[in-house]
């Protein structure tokens, strides 16, 4: 499980995250929605200590969260960027082998069997040999996700891993989100897709200037909202 505790954060004396609190049981996706500025990508950071959060804790299973090193903390947990950050003159396999060698500390030739084994997963087999500027954009954003889910993470967080990629695209990220969620991956995900949040999310949470607003399951959120700033988003979005 991921537990957050009256997460603060800021960038300088400007505090964008206040007081936020939220679990992610084991098993379970949270999709975090919100306006533009609400400090969602904020919270994702302060997470993975991309950015130190201010006060406020965060628990990973059994751990303190901020008393990891940050690189055990991101092999722990996962983080797809709506970037795919790939290497631009590595192929598919070698992105997701040169991982595992790096920070698993496998063989070059335990490396390529995993990687391969890690492409086929996200339906990439056929492309292992491809550079990135040879693959779609849904493509490189699934070398992406197999390269995060090499690391067996126990916790895999998505910012707005679709909203980069051209629509027809989008579709073969989100259903393999789908289905990692289905699998029992535990699931953080910023997201705009809201049919998405509907489907797959155990719980939805609405952020507003950097707080929690309302959280529930998907059909407290989106068929039943309860206060006006949430009601105002869903009459945007939808
Ligand atoms: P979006 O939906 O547009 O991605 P978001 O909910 O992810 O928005 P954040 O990126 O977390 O929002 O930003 C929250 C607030 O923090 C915003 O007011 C933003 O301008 C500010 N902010 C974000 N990154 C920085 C930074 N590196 N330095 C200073 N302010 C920042
Ligand atoms: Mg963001």
């Amino acid at each position: 499980s991921l537990e957050l505790q009256g997460l603060t954060m800021a960038y300088g004396d400007i505090e964008v995250l206040k007081d936020v609190s939220l679990t992610v049981a084991p098993g379970t996706t949270t999709c975090i929605i919100g306006p533009s500025g609400s400090g969602k990508s904020t919270l994702l950071r302060g997470v993975n200590r991309l950015h130190e959060p201010k006060s406020g804790s965060v628990r990973l299973a059994d751990d303190d969260a901020l008393a990891l090193k940050p690189d055990v903390l991101r092999r722990r947990i996962g983080l797809v960027f709506q970037h795919f950050n790939l290497f631009p003159d590595h192929t598919a396999l070698d992105n997701v082998a040169l991982a595992l060698r790096n920070v698993k500390g496998m063989s070059k030739k335990e490396a390529a069997r995993v990687a391969a084994a890690r492409l086929d997963e996200v339906g990439l087999a056929e492309r292992a040999d491809h550079r990135p500027r040879d693959l779609s954009g849904g493509q490189q954003q699934r070398v992406a996700i197999a390269r995060a889910l090499a690391m067996d993470p126990e916790v895999m967080m998505f910012d707005e891993a679709t909203s980069a990629l051209d629509p027809e695209l989008v579709k073969g990220v989100l259903n393999l989100m789908a289905n990692l969620a289905q699998r029992g991956m535990t699931m953080l995900v910023v997201t705009h897709e809201m049919g998405f949040a509907r489907k797959v999310a155990d719980q939805v949470v609405f952020m507003d200037e950097g707080r929690v607003v309302e959280a529930g399951t998907p059909d407290q959120i989106f068929d039943h909202p309860e206060s006006p700033r949430l009601r105002r988003f869903l009459s945007e979005v939808l």
